[in-house]
């Protein structure tokens, strides 16, 4: 058995007249006639409570496309009870049957479906068909190809044995359940975050936040058609406090494997320092958090690149990656250039729900984001020391519709251009050409995060420059493209200070902190 080193899984276009798009229209149409009624999914048992919360598409919030049973501290009693029960069994099988269960994931995802979830992905989340196709097929699905592959590569891994005896490692899942509290924003990484953990031989308990809790369903649906044995992935849909309470009191509680806000994860790692006397051994603490992403362009950049990566970098799935651009600085000399390419980008994207293909720009997520980002929208409008270059409106009459925003901000630390907004809305400060050096180490001091940021530049030494004075600025740092869209295998994502612990999904330095290793030495 040998995983060999997956190729990444190519995007469909879904361009008229395609079969694709054929059978997306035709799974979108399945689901909203379906009404889903959903349950969690406890030790393989579907567990339905009564008490239902309805779902509705963002960009229709009146329309009901299904509803979940919302489960109470019981039910997440009875999800770890469910994981310890299929822990034994599950780390002593055999590695290889762990990764065809993935194996063969990845394949019914990339086969029968890869409609089904990318239709879930859009209704629910408002993703259009080509940003549900990167991330619900094409990442998931490189996901489980690339950890099973790196799985491998780690249990190859072997010390050295001096003559007359046998040293080896052993890799044994942690001894206990892991917790996978996963966000809205990628059903890729909602999919990956639980299934990592598994694939290394851990049991899992899995919250979903609740706007991902469609398309969660779907993924389960996947896994269990995929072979994943009863109790090793355990779904609940309860209030993030009433859950946290119950398992971060927990003996056996081994590990977190997060994506989600920077608050709510330095309060989770509280909890967790607050009760370690409890636990059997110190848990792992993983987790991907916010980001305030910068790109940077020197004079010598090309200014329809620059204006290119900001209209896509900034506004593709509604700004809601934790990647996105949100802090833009041009230098004089470019800007009237790049402001024009963008207002022209900006007035060609058009916006609306996710069944109409042609548009590029769908709902925010909840009424919640859209109410966040309608007031700093509004407070830049009454704001004289900021200038809005375009975009400024919002309407949440049918769905959450922000439209794509640039502010032009004369102090680089107005408040936009400091605080992570999650949403459509870009700040843009000009500098001066002679002070591209200082404006690096403005970059590096205006914010806590350093997830991702860009440079564009023609010129070697400013690149190499920005490289050195960015260093800790950015765990994924892109030179001449844009901040977004990391791709599993190629460049490992993640990043540090308050962005996250920069275990890189993707790779296997994310996939080593779910082993606990065992030296063995034998003598003959
Ligand atoms: N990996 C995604 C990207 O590179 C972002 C993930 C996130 O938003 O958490 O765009």
């Amino acid at each position: 058995f040998n995983v060999p080193t997956p190729i990444n899984e190519p995007v469909k276009s879904y361009a008229p007249g395609t079969k694709e798009r054929a059978e997306l229209q035709q799974a979108l149409q399945e689901l909203k006639q379906q009404h889903l009624d959903i349950p969690m999914y406890i030790g393989g048992k579907e567990v339905r409570t009564g008490n239902t919360l309805t779902i509705s598409p963002p960009h229709d919030h009146q329309y009901k496309l299904g509803q979940f049973h919302e489960g109470d501290a019981s039910h997440v009693t009875q999800a770890i009870e469910a994981a310890l029960a299929a822990r034994e069994q599950w780390a002593a099988m055999p590695w290889e049957h762990r990764a065809g269960i993935f194996l063969k994931a990845a394949e019914l995802l990339a086969g029968p479906y890869r409609a089904r979830l990318n239709a879930a992905t859009m209704l629910a989340q408002s993703k259009n068909a080509f940003q549900a196709e990167i991330d619900a097929a094409c990442e998931l699905i490189d996901f489980f190809r690339f950890n099973a592959h790196f799985m491998q590569e780690i249990y190859k891994q072997q010390p050295e044995s001096a003559l007359g005896m046998w040293n080896r490692l052993e890799h044994r899942p942690l001894e206990g359940f892991v917790f996978a509290l996963t966000p809205f924003n990628f059903t890729s990484i909602a999919g990956n975050l639980p299934t990592s953990v598994a694939m290394m031989g851990n049991v899992v308990v899995w919250k979903p936040a609740y706007p991902q809790v469609y398309s969660a369903y779907v993924l389960m649906e996947l896994f269990r058609e995929a072979g994943l044995p009863d109790g090793v992935i355990n779904l609940i849909y309860v209030d993030g406090p009433v859950a946290g309470d119950v398992i971060f009191n927990h003996r056996d509680f081994a590990g977190i494997h997060f994506t989600g806000s920077t608050g709510v994860f330095q309060n989770i790692w509280g909890l967790i320092g607050q009760n370690i006397h409890k636990y059997k051994s110190y848990p792992r603490i993983v987790g991907e958090t916010g980001g305030k992403d910068f790109i940077v362009a020197h004079p010598s950049a090309h200014a329809r690149q620059v204006a290119t990566a900001i209209s896509r970098g900034a506004f593709e799935f509604q700004g809601q990656k934790c990647s996105a651009a949100s802090r833009v600085y041009i230098p004089a000399s470019l800007y009237e250039e790049v402001k024009g390419y963008v207002q022209q980008d900006l007035a060609s994207f058009k916006m609306g729900d996710v069944e109409d293909f042609g548009n590029f720009i769908n709902a925010v997520i909840t009424e919640g984001s859209f109410d966040k980002l309608a007031r700093y929208i509004d407070a830049a409008k009454a704001d004289s020391s900021v200038e809005i270059i375009a975009g400024g409106g919002h309407d949440k009459s049918k769905g959450y519709f922000i439209e794509p925003t640039v502010i032009v901000a004369k102090d680089p630390k107005y408040v936009t251009m400091c605080e992570e907004l999650f949403g459509p809305v870009l700040t843009m400060y000009v500098y001066e050409d002679a002070k591209f050096e200082e404006t690096l180490t403005l970059i590096d001091t205006t914010s806590p995060y350093a997830l991702t940021g860009a440079i564009f530049s023609q010129d070697r030494y400013a690149i190499d420059l920005a490289s050195k004075r960015l260093v800790n600025a950015a765990g994924n740092f892109y030179i001449n493209d844009k901040p977004t869209g990391a791709v599993v295998g190629q460049q490992p994502f993640g990043g540090a200070r308050a962005s996250g612990t920069n275990d890189k999904a993707g790779s296997m330095l994310n996939l080593l902190r779910w082993t606990s290793a065992r030296a063995i030495k034998e003598t003959f």
